[in-house]
Order: structure tokens, then C-alpha cells, then sequence
């Protein structure tokens, strides 16, 4: 029987609201379409086979990254500190130049420009307001400098000045202004001038929770309304993962997935990710000797319903898998004896710690001790530490992040190999 590979269940893009929906907030003009694009390149923002070194010895930082970031995109590119996301975006503002590969927009090769001739701003990670002008100074300084004031640059510079709430600071100086009033500020100065891409490093690092929230939404919106690109890096996963539609995770200056966030958060192709993504429950599994059906786990036996394509593998449960409750589909599903260790109430749901003694079939006498973490939306009732608790899991539930070894005999066709995705358990 050939392995089937359950399809993901498809998580819609951030639905774009209507203009009509649109905030009453005061409306930043639109862009004009693009007078470079070619019929035949794709749109949006495509880095190609990029690769950077600075020094010989410390090898290269950026190595053949390749993304594709569509039109209308709000991106994230998260990756943990040094792994080369400010490098990237400094290549697509033009502050640096790769050694090889290309940077395309709209499908112009802008790969060589310099940074005034692309459209492209970035608001950096330390603002970097000048000290010196106060806040309507620092945001036309862009549009002086490219000698484009006039009065409908003037214009837009009003609007802005009024989207981003900061009419009557125009002459404060930076160092009178909040955090999160010179991040308006840095982003007012980017947004004058209408640029098509939107670099944003680090955004949200220097803001507390509150303020966070606040910034995320408030980006959002901006990107919604003005359909710029907006390509953010972070190493915050959670700030990733609420104003993106789409994500990158960037690792050794590579890029190991792409992916919508709900798809990358559940659906990691690798261990990297997974544990990156702030994943426990991460287990080696083996194929049985007797039955290719079935994955064994330290603490379990999950059957698959059909020949497991590997020999052994890296596998993931995700927390919200593991049901207190059985599901109404018993079809397969594995039964745990755990008992609480921890309860954490995380508000709307409580996460779990429970530990497992199981023995570990095929190795007689060996014991392993599992930890689990589960996450209930159950938030009314009390958990005890010590308490005993039932957890069901569906086979179908298991992520595969890594595997080796061949298919068994007789297993039908090999899935896709490489980079394409995480394969999953599939079920007959
Ligand atoms: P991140 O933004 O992900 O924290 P960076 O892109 O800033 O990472 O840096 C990635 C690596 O490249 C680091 O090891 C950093 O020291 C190195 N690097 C970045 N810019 C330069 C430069 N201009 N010269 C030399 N090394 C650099
Ligand atoms: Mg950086």
C-alpha cells in the first residue's frame, strides 16, 4: 500500500481586508504600478541563489539564499542573532552587494543599484534618527536629499505625519520622544518615500510586551493598507508569527523553510526548526522489525497504516495532539498513562508537563523516561501535580522532521525527497 501523505489543512493567506473595511485612520496614498515589470518575471521581491562572505576565514554568511516574497507580502525572516538576516536585508537595500546571485523587483534587476536609485527603505534597528533635526526634519531628510520635495511630496509627508499619529511632535527633537515614538518617527521618514519595499530590522526588540502588541497591529495595518512589501527579520518567534503572512527561517545563512506561519509553526521540516519554533516533544523513532507499519518511540507504538518510508527518524508531537479527552475518530489512536508534573496556566489554555514510564519494546528491561508537554484549551479545571491523567493521540498527528534509510520492500513509491516539506504519518 502505497504511503499517503495527509494534506495540510490549508490556512489562508491574512485575508486583505476590503477597502471599505479599511480603518477610519487617515489613508497613506498608494503606489503606482510598476513601470520596469516584464511579462515574464514574477512579481514581488526574489532573492536568488545569494551568497555573501566578509571574511574568507569565517566563511560565508550568506549562502545561496533563495526566497521568493510575493507582492503584497508581509514577510518575516526569523533566524537566531548572527545568522546573517541584517547582512540580507543590507543586499537588498543596497548598502552591501553579494559575491553572487541576484536581487530582482518587480522583476528589474536591482541587484547593483545603488540604495537612493532603489525603491527601497529600511527602518533600521536603532532608528537611526539624526540627533540633530527634530521630527519633521528627520522625516523629509530622505526626500531634501533626493531634491523630490514639492508640494505633493509635502503632501504625502502630511498624511504620514497624520497616519502614524505624530502630528504636533513635528519639533521635538529624538531624544525627547518615547521608544515607540521615534520607531513612528524612523518608519514616518521610510514611508514618504513610497517605497515599494519596506525593510524592517528587528522591529520589535526594543519595545516592552504592551508596546509590542501595539507596534505588531499597528505594522500590520500600515502593510495592509499601503500593500508595500514589508520584509522584517527577527529573532522573536512570536513576533514573527503574528504580523506575517509569510516566513523564512534562516539558519548558518541559509534558508532552511519557507512557509506560511501556522504551517511552519506545526508543520517543521526539520529539528532546527522545530526547536526553534519553541517545540518540545521531539522523539527518535525506529521501524519495527516486524511490522513496517509501525514507528516506535521510546514510549509508544504509533501504527501508520502503511510502510513507514525510513528506518529511523526525528519525530514531533505537537502539544495540542495530545487529547485529554478520546476523539470521536478512535481509528489507530494510541493511549498514554501520564502524570502531571507541572500545570502552567497560560490564560486561554494550560500547558502540561507530564512524565511517562514506559518500556522501550525491542530492548528488554530498558526503561525510558519521557517528558510531554501538553497544551489543553481545559483552562476551568484545577491539575494537580501528582495527578494521573489519559492522553490520546492520533498517529496521524506525528510530524516527521528527519529521517534515514530506505523504504522497506514492497512499499510503493518513495515520497518526494529534500527540502520540499515535512512528510507526515499517513494513514491507510
Ligand atoms: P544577524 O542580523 O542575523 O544577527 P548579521 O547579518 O548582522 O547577523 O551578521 C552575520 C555575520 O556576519 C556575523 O558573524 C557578523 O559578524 C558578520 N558581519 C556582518 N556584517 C559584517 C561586516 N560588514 N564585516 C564583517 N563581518 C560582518
Ligand atoms: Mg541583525
Amino acid at each position: 500500500m502505497a504511503h499517503t501523505t495527509i494534506k495540510y489543512r490549508d490556512v489562508p493567506a491574512l485575508p486583505l481586508p476590503a477597502e471599505e473595511a479599511a480603518p477610519a485612520a487617515p489613508s497613506l496614498p498608494r503606489h503606482s504600478a510598476s513601470s520596469v515589470s516584464s511579462a515574464t518575471a514574477p512579481g514581488g521581491l526574489v532573492i536568488e541563489n545569494v551568497s555573501k562572505t566578509f571574511d574568507p576565514r569565517r566563511g560565508k554568511v550568506l549562502d545561496g539564499v533563495s526566497l521568493h516574497i510575493e507582492p503584497d507580502s508581509f514577510f518575516a525572516l526569523l533566524g537566531p542573532s548572527g545568522c546573517g538576516k541584517s547582512t540580507l536585508l543590507r543586499l537588498i537595500a543596497g548598502l552591501e552587494y553579494p559575491d553572487e546571485g541576484r536581487i530582482l523587483l518587480d522583476g528589474e534587476d536591482i541587484t547593483r543599484l545603488p540604495p537612493q536609485a532603489r525603491p527601497v527603505n529600511t527602518v533600521f534597528q536603532n532608528f537611526a534618527l539624526f540627533p540633530h533635526l527634530n521630527v519633521y526634519n528627520n522625516i523629509i531628510f530622505g526626500l531634501k536629499a533626493k531634491k523630490t520635495l514639492n508640494a505633493k511630496s509635502l503632501a504625502t509627508v502630511a498624511e504620514t505625519i497624520r497616519a502614524l499619529e505624530l502630528s504636533g511632535l513635528e519639533k521635538v527633537f529624538p531624544d525627547q520622544l518615547s521608544g515607540g515614538q521615534q520607531q513612528r518617527v524612523a518608519l514616518a521618514r521610510a514611508l514618504v518615500n513610497q517605497p515599494k519595499v519596506l525593510l524592517l530590522d528587528e522591529p520589535m526588540s526594543h519595545l516592552d510586551d504592551y508596546l509590542k502588541s501595539k507596534v505588531g497591529q499597528d505594522l500590520l495595518e500600515l502593510q495592509r493598507r499601503l500593500k508595500t512589501i514589508f520584509v522584517m527579520v527577527t529573532h522573536d518567534r512570536e513576533d514573527s508569527m503574528t504580523v506575517s503572512n509569510d516566513m523564512a527561517i534562516l539558519h548558518d545563512g541559509r534558508i532552511v523553510q519557507q512557509d506560511r506561519p501556522r504551517r511552519l509553526f506545526s508543520r517543521p521540516n526539520s529539528a532546527f526548526v522545530a526547536e526553534f519554533m519553541g517545540k518540545a516533544n521531539i522523539f527518535s523513532a525506529k521501524r519495527s522489525q516486524a511490522d513496517p507499519r509501525h514507528a516506535e518511540l521510546p514510549f509508544m507504538t504509533a501504527d501508520s497504516g502503511s510502510p513507514l518510508p525510513w528506518e529511523t527518524a526525528l519525530v514531533l508531537i505537537n502539544p495540542d495532539s495530545l487529547l485529554l479527552e478520546p476523539p470521536a475518530d478512535s481509528e489507530g489512536l494510541v493511549t498514554l498513562t501520564a502524570t502531571v508534573e507541572q500545570a502552567r496556566y497560560r490564560g486561554y489554555n494550560v500547558e502540561l508537563l507530564c512524565s511517562l514510564r514506559n518500556s522501550f519494546r525491542g530492548e528488554p528491561g530498558a526503561q525510558a523516561f519521557s517528558r510531554l508537554q501538553v497544551l489543553t484549551p481545559n483552562h476551568a479545571r484545577e491539575w494537580a501535580p501528582g495527578e494521573e491523567v489519559t492522553l490520546y493521540l492520533k498517529p496521524s498527528e506525528l510530524v516527521t522532521l528527519e529521517s534515514q534509510g530506505d523504504r522497506p520492500a514492497g512499499a510503493g513509491p518513495a515520497p518526494d525527497a529534500g527540502n520540499g516539506g515535512p512528510a507526515e504519518y499517513g494513514t491507510a
